[in-house]
């Protein structure tokens, strides 16, 4: 049964200032529009999005974009690995535009809640975030992810179908890549899974593939993140991961407020810069008007199932990343160097240039103001949406 909570705008914002009202000044709504947040483009107005896993990380900034864009926004979010308080607070950033958003406490796999949910609304296109996404449970508990991940999957799509909604954007991630022979990673590079979470993403690529074949009014994004990071800028929601985090950024972020003591490096004899593992980090909020762009290619009429990199095309080392964290907080982050980890590849990063050249989208932050979002969500928020005593 759908449990549709209501949101109320209950807790004191601490937004004193329009500055974070709209979306970013070179955000793709902007540019290819010219519109911006209080005057919703005509190609957004009236158009309704469902997103799944609106509540987390990615999700909850793409939802924010998405309301300051003109879109209406449904969420569905088990809430599995996220706080109601995240949907509460982009609600409040989004101002006037927060009336437009709706959350549901669902898991997807629950066919009759999202079959309700469908039935209660006519939806223009799905974004789809909801996901487990940590490697080392993944290995752990394959059932598990394979369960929720395509199982869940599965049982959107057949809704979605019945629904008449064929428009998809779906997370899939660089990790498809596994170890790549050479860098940047083009879209046509060979594709492997080295756990089963790079499994779930591979196999959910091949359905949509499939699923599309078969029916070709379907239109899908399939968009490989990168490694996002930092937060928006105005330090009211972020990444809060339950647990011990497994991402480097994360990581580092509770080692600066003394959630934890040192960040352990894995690995210092990699054939690059220092030694450090090399990664594409892009920060969150470019990913996410990333999905605007990607909402707006699916507009076009000769979409099929598409791919495309969302990364920055830039590599940086561990070591770098620290010490960019470190000159954007203040804060020594001590360091414990540590053998290779399992599965790790040395160096990842994007080719950019098809969803520069068919999205019209480029990212625009470097590490530096990435790490600088990053440290004024940590520094505001050192617990998350929870508080010291909870079980993170
Ligand atoms: P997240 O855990 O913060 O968000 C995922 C959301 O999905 C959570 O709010 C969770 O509660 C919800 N969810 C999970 N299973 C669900 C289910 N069965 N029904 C309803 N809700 C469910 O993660 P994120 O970092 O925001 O990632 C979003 C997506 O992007 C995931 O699919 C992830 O695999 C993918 N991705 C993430 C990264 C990354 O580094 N963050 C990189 C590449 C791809
Ligand atoms: N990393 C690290 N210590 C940590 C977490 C990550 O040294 O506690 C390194 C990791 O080995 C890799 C880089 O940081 O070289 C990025 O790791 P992350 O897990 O964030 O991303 P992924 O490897 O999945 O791309």
């Amino acid at each position: 049964m759908a449990s549709r909570v209501g949101i109320t705008n209950g807790t004191s914002s601490p937004l004193n200032s329009s500055r974070f009202l709209s979306p970013s000044k070179n955000s793709s709504f902007q540019t290819q529009n010219g519109s911006n947040s209080n005057s919703a483009s005509l190609m957004t107005q009236n158009k309704t999005v469902l997103v799944t896993g609106g509540a987390g990380y990615i999700g909850s900034h793409t939802v924010l974009q998405l309301l300051l864009g003109g879109f209406k926004t449904v969420i569905v979010d088990n809430l599995d690995n996220s706080s109601e308080v995240a949907v509460r607070r982009v609600k409040e950033l989004a101002a006037e535009f927060g009336k437009n958003l709706n959350f549901h406490k669902v898991d997807l796999r629950d066919k009759a809640a999202l079959e309700q949910i469908f039935s209660s609304t006519k939806f223009d296109a799905v974004i789809h975030f909801a996901g487990m996404k940590a490697v080392g449970e993944s290995v752990q508990k394959p059932l598990l992810y394979y369960n929720n991940n395509l199982i869940g999957t599965i049982t959107l799509l057949e809704v979605m179908a019945a629904h008449g909604c064929k428009k998809l954007v779906f997370s899939s991630s660089a990790t498809v890549y596994g170890w790549p022979k050479e860098v940047p990673c083009t879209e046509e590079f060979p594709l492997s899974a080295a756990n089963p979470y790079g499994r779930t993403k591979l196999t959910i690529e091949e359905i949509c593939r499939d699923v599309n074949r078969a029916d070709p009014d379907w239109k899908i994004m399939l968009l490989r993140y990168f490694n996002p990071v930092g937060a928006h800028p105005s330090g009211y929601i972020g990444e809060d991961p339950h647990g011990i985090p497994n991402n480097l950024m994360p990581f580092i972020q509770q080692v600066a407020v003394g959630r934890r003591p040192a960040l352990t490096v894995f690995g210092n004899d990699y054939k690059t810069v220092d030694g450090t593992g090399v990664r594409d980090y892009i920060h969150v909020v470019d990913l996410a008007d990333g999905h605007i762009a990607a909402l707006r290619k699916l507009e076009e009429a000769d979409i099929g199932c598409d791919v495309y990199n969302l990364g920055t095309g830039k590599g940086t080392s561990v070591l770098e990343m620290v010490r960019a964290f470190e000159k954007a907080s203040g804060k020594k982050i001590p360091l414990v160097k540590a053998g290779r980890r399992p599965g790790d590849a040395e160096i990842v990063y994007a080719s950019t240039k098809k969803a520069e050249r068919e999205l019209k989208w480029k990212a625009k932050y470097g590490i530096d103001e990435m790490c600088r979002d990053q440290w004024n969500w940590a520094s505001k928020n050192p617990y998350g949406y929870g508080s010291p005593d909870s079980t993170n």
